[in-house]
């Protein structure tokens, strides 16, 4: 049986001693007064349910797995999957950081981010459910008329009702220009949906009351592509003159997959046939507003990543001190026992280390990410406004592609640290890497993300993005670069800042040539870009610990040491990574297609 202990500790590290976020909500005239106890609190409890409720269904949502009705259409969720949510909503966690107007608590993206950490580590399959209901809940509040907003937000603010998003179809998920679910308008404003969705996470349960699918689809007269598309919201069953649920929307599901994990969460064929609608925002310009959920959903992928990093850690962590293996290479470490736990080895700690490191690094990544979002969301001053959403931009795909790849790293080292027993159901580590496997895939593959990077963020705009984000590590570098006991940290954050940006700069000249440089280019890239950032935050994390080292705390012993395992043994794979992002489209165009 694995266990899982909310790192409180980190988070407050990362929230009050690297981000100072309490000084950084002082200036957000709507978090002002935000105090670090209050923070501190909502950690806490979040993480009592968390590991109190969430983590004990883990293993049960995964044997179980849902439950189809081919009679009715109905899904029914693993056993407790339904009371843990009530217990969620009772207790208000679905309005932490909604807004006020329509009864959500108004506290901060950051904070929501934490909890949303520690659910994953408890449970992913479960935390989607909520997950896709505050993507929507996101895309309605930026996008839906005033009824619209009217209508629905108190119900998924309150948590009476969830979201989904209905993308991919059959034939189309990278590429939904090619979608063909069609909306015809009724002389009522409405419009008639049909067509079939597949792979809708949480797409039918019985959790909730109603569900609020944002569905893709395309108008009689839309243009061919992905200008033709429009979003619509399509509840399940149409709410009557009071708000409550009423008819039965036909929008059904049609059947659930088996698949690899997350067998907790619903993943559902949807049917339309003839589903009733209302369009959100204007007509083809549907990916527009989807993209609001779109984006929230990205960076909630590398929260369940960053979940998954942490609770494989910890268990692997907990079996390496207690599992004893063979004797120490420097001879025995416990000769009162007939051989030493296995942590003694130093291919054991490396593993351990490994995963250690991207949780840290991804907590600090994804916290500093979701601070920017705050800042985008409230500063007063428009410019850095801006500027915060300009930096969310060209870090969100790196969150997502970076994060995820990590934790399938992270899930598999762990599950190897416990041998046989790893690849043994009931241990779970297997269930966490299986887990894990999907968050490469959903919400834009991490080659897509990828694409964005290099493609979209980067080069469209004359690296202008990367620039500036490459300003504020200088301003760090030229900071503490003097300081004798950084040298060890800053040395190589400089040069792979300067590698960063040369490497930018000839892709994107190879790009003027050929297009399909970037794509050759774009994976082993965005890994770079990866570790660029984790160089900055561990160089300032190690900062911090140089800085309190005296006091004796052991925690800061802690994180010196993993900061310098990062410098020396995980940041070096940029050197092959960055080879290979230039040998060039040539290797990969070379073969016939006929010869594969
Ligand atoms: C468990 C699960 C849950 C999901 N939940 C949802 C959901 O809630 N809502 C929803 O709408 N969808 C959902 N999806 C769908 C998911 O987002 C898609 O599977 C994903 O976007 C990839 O689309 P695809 O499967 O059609 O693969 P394809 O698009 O066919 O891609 C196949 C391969 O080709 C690569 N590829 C495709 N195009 C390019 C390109 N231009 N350049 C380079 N490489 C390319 C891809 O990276 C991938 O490796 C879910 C899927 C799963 C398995």
């Amino acid at each position: 049986m694995p266990g899982y202990t909310p790192p409180l500790r980190d988070m407050h590290f990362v929230l009050h001693e690297l981000l100072q976020v309490e000084s950084e909500f002082a200036q957000l005239p709507v978090h002002a007064e935000l105090d670090r106890d209050t923070i501190n609190q909502v950690l806490e409890e979040g993480g009592k349910f968390a590991a109190g409720v969430l983590f004990p269904l883990n293993q049960v949502g995964d044997r179980e797995g849902c439950r189809f009705d081919v009679e009715t259409h109905a899904v029914t969720a693993p056993t407790g999957f339904k009371d843990a949510y009530r217990q969620y909503v009772d207790a208000g966690w679905p309005s932490l950081s909604c807004d006020p107007e329509f009864g959500g608590q108004g506290l901060p993206v950051t904070l929501n981010n934490g909890f949303y950490e520690m659910l994953n580590s408890a449970n992913q399959a479960w935390t989607m459910y909520p997950g896709l209901s505050h993507g929507a809940y996101e895309c309605l509040h930026a996008h839906g008329t005033p009824e619209q907003q009217a209508l629905y937000l108190p119900k998924l603010v309150a948590g009476e009702w969830t979201g989904t998003m209905c993308l991919t179809e059959s034939h189309c998920g990278t590429d939904l220009g090619l979608l063909k679910t069609k909306a015809v308008p009724q002389s009522d404003g409405s419009y008639r949906l049909t067509g079939s969705k597949i792979f809708i996470s949480a797409g039918e349960h019985d959790l909730a009351a109603n569900i609020v699918h944002l569905v893709l689809a395309r108008l009689p007269d839309a243009p061919e592509g992905t200008k033709g598309i429009s979003l619509f919201v399509v509840p399940k069953f149409l709410p009557d003159a009071n708000g409550n649920p009423g008819e039965r929307n036909p929008i059904f599901c049609g059947a659930i997959e088996h698949k690899m994990g997350i067998h907790g969460n619903a993943t559902c064929q949807i049917n339309l046939d003839g589903a009733t609608g209302w369009i959100i925002g204007e007509p083809n310009r549907g990916l527009n507003a989807m993209f609001v959920m779109m984006n929230a959903a990205r960076l909630g992928v590398g929260m369940q990543s960053l979940g998954l990093t942490e609770v494989a850690y910890q268990n692997a962590v907990a079996y390496a001190r207690d599992r004893i293996q063979g004797r120490s290479l420097t001879g025995p470490k416990d000769p009162g026992k007939p051989a030493d736990s296995i942590i003694v080895h130093p291919d054991v700690r490396r593993m351990l280390l490994t995963a250690r490191a991207y949780a840290e690094g991804g907590r600090a990544f994804t916290s500093y990410v979701a601070l920017m979002i705050d800042r985008e969301l409230n500063h007063p001053d428009e410019a850095q406004r801006r500027e915060a959403a300009d930096e969310v931009a060209l870090l969100t795909p790196i969150v997502k592609a970076f994060l995820t790849d990590n934790a399938w790293i992270a899930c598999s080292e762990a599950l190897q640290v416990y041998g046989g027993h790893g690849y043994i159901a009931e241990w779970g580590m297997e269930q966490y890497l299986r887990d894990s496997r999907i968050n490469m895939i959903y919400e834009g593959t991490n080659t897509i993300q990828s694409l964005d990077l290099l493609g979209r963020k980067v080069l469209m705009d004359n690296g202008a993005k990367l620039r500036k984000f490459g300003e504020t590590i200088k301003a760090f570098i030229d900071e503490h670069g003097t300081a004798e006991k950084m040298a060890e940290f800053i040395t190589p954050l400089a040069d792979i800042a300067d590698k960063m940006s040369k490497l930018s700069m000839e892709i994107g000249m190879k790009a003027f040539m050929n297009r399909d440089e970037v794509g050759a280019a774009a994976v082993p890239y965005l890994r770079v870009a990866g570790h660029l950032v984790f160089s900055w935050l561990f160089a300032r994390m190690a900062k911090i610990a140089l800085d309190n080292e005296a006091g004796g705390d052991t925690f800061y012993k802690a994180k010196l040491a993993t900061a310098r395992f990062y410098f020396a043994r995980l940041l070096p794979e940029t050197a092959m990574l960055i080879r290979q992002a230039r040998s060039g489209a040539a290797r990969l165009m070379a073969m016939d297609e006929a010869l594969f």
